[in-house]
């Protein structure tokens, strides 16, 4: 039987500066890239028209176009549970175009979330109990779990000295971009090359959208700084869902960012910081990070969700916020900010309650970003806001869309009659969110 290597996208779909892709091509010959929708996640998605799974197919099909038009092989995909797709592999090997092969090692790129890393040791062990070898790389993050570290070799819980220390270990070798191309004569070839597997296998439904450019575009980084915090100006780069699918290289997003934007290389960093709060304080997962915080009475009124999940609680930037997200599964960074602070805060509802919200329905979602976000939204999180700094979200509509255009776009009729009112009065909620808190704080 032939031997060939399985090269398994996750959350890397791309062929270009792919590390653990350049690594199965440098060391091995007759290289299979397979992707799996894992049954596990995508049986519990409702709504079969799922824009993620909309994002990560249309991905699929660029692959599979490049592979088959430039290097003559093709993309293997599955819709099954992963352990029984390495079960499977490693028991009776995999047979393509009527022949079969042994697998003989697996490459792959490390995938942190709590979910992830559970499946990598079940799959690690069943490849190990059949001697076929795994080799995982670093290829989302410049710096994974607890490469970046206090002086006293704890893990940081405040941005900003552990952005400090990301940029002094930063070096160029970092930012070395992973020359695929010039090993991709090891790619198996395949004759026909394999059909791709439609998605309607899946039970979702091609809908054939087209998403945010990955491109990096120089103006907007060069301008990034004064723009980022208007939501009815196109100034963030809209990367996120690029990052979270890794239809993008970071070293490439941060090398722009370091010769244009140091503003912007901070966000890059945000994001890098959570994946290390997560990983290092797995407990945020559903706790507070304080543990103070999960002393707080919510109200948790149901209506008073649904109202705020809809868009209609009579706070304009809070309904546009909320109809941005239901129409197109983005929301502006400052009106991520705004909404969930005003769902912890104005209506004292519980953070998790937003947080799982959001998760259903973000196209960028990830669980360290958002966990973060929705952690320093409540004041729950590490370096969160203090509690008593409540959000005003018609001082915010002044500050960051006074002109009323965001709000237009999502909420035409707020200066209408029909409009309902606020669903509670500012100045009241407010002093009711630091009653509350203070009463859960001083439990502690
Ligand atoms: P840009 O402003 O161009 O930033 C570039 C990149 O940096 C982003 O694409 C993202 O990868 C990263 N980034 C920027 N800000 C943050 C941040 N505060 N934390 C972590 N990474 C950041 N971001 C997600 O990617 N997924 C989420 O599920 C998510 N949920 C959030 C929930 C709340 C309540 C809040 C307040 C923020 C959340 N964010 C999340 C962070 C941020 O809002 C988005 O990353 C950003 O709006 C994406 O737009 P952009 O690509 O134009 O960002």
């Amino acid at each position: 039987m032939n031997s060939i290597t399985v090269f398994w996208f996750r959350r890397d779909l791309r062929l270009h500066d792919n590390t653990g892709l350049y690594e199965a091509l440098k060391n091995e010959q007759n290289v299979l890239p397979i992707f799996i929708f894992d049954r596990h996640i995508l049986d519990d998605l409702e709504d079969k028209k799922d824009l993620r799974v909309a994002y990560i197919y249309a991905a699929l099909q660029q692959i599979q176009q490049s592979l088959a038009d430039d290097l003559q092989s093709s993309l293997k995909v599955y819709y099954d549970y992963p352990e029984q797709v390495f079960e499977q592999l490693t028991q009776a090997g995999i047979t393509l175009n009527g022949e079969t092969y042994q697998v003989k090692s697996v490459y792959t790129n490390h995938d942190y979330e709590p979910y992830a890393r559970q499946r990598d040791e079940k799959v690690q062990q069943i490849l190990s109990n059949s001697g076929v070898a795994w080799h995982s790389f670093k290829d989302q993050v410049i710096f994974e779990k607890q490469e970046v570290l206090t002086n006293a070799d704890k893990p940081y819980t405040v941005f900003t000295p552990y952005s400090k220390k990301w940029k002094h270990h930063l070096t160029d070798a970092h930012l070395q971009e992973r020359l695929v191309a010039s090993h991709a004569q090891n790619l198996l070839k395949l004759s026909p090359q394999l059909p791709l597997m439609p998605l309607e296998k899946t039970g979702f439904v091609d809908i054939n959208k087209s998403f945010s450019s990955k491109t990096i575009k120089k103006q907007l980084v060069i301008d990034y700084q004064q723009n980022r915090d208007f939501p009815a100006v196109q100034g963030t780069s809209r990367l996120s869902v690029h990052l979270r699918f890794g239809t993008v290289s970071i070293r490439k997003i941060v090398k722009a960012a370091q010769k244009y934007s140091d503003t912007w290389l901070n966000e890059l960093i945000w994001r890098e910081f959570y994946m290390m709060i997560l990983y290092s304080f797995p407990h945020v997962v559903d706790k507070s990070f304080k543990p103070a915080y999960d002393c707080i009475q919510w109200r948790n009124n149901p209506d008073e969700f649904k109202r705020w999940c809809e868009g209609t609680t009579g706070y304009p930037i809070v309904d546009a916020g909320m109809r941005e997200l239901n129409t197109t599964g983005f929301m502006h960074n400052r009106v991520r900010m705004i909404t969930a602070s005003f769902l912890t805060k104005h209506l004292l509802i519980d953070w998790r309650w937003g947080e799982a919200y959001f998760a259903k329905k973000l196209l960028d979602y990830d669980l360290s970003a958002n966990n973060g976000g929705w952690q320093w939204a409540a004041g729950s999180g590490c370096d969160a806001a203090p509690y008593f700094r409540v959000f005003n979200p018609y001082a915010q509509t002044e500050k960051f869309d006074k002109q009323r255009q965001y709000i237009r776009q999502w909420v035409p009729e707020f200066e209408l009659s029909r409009y309902p009112a606020p669903i509670v009065e500012h100045k009241f909620a407010r002093q009711r969110a630091l009653d509350t808190y203070k009463a859960g704080l001083s439990k502690e």
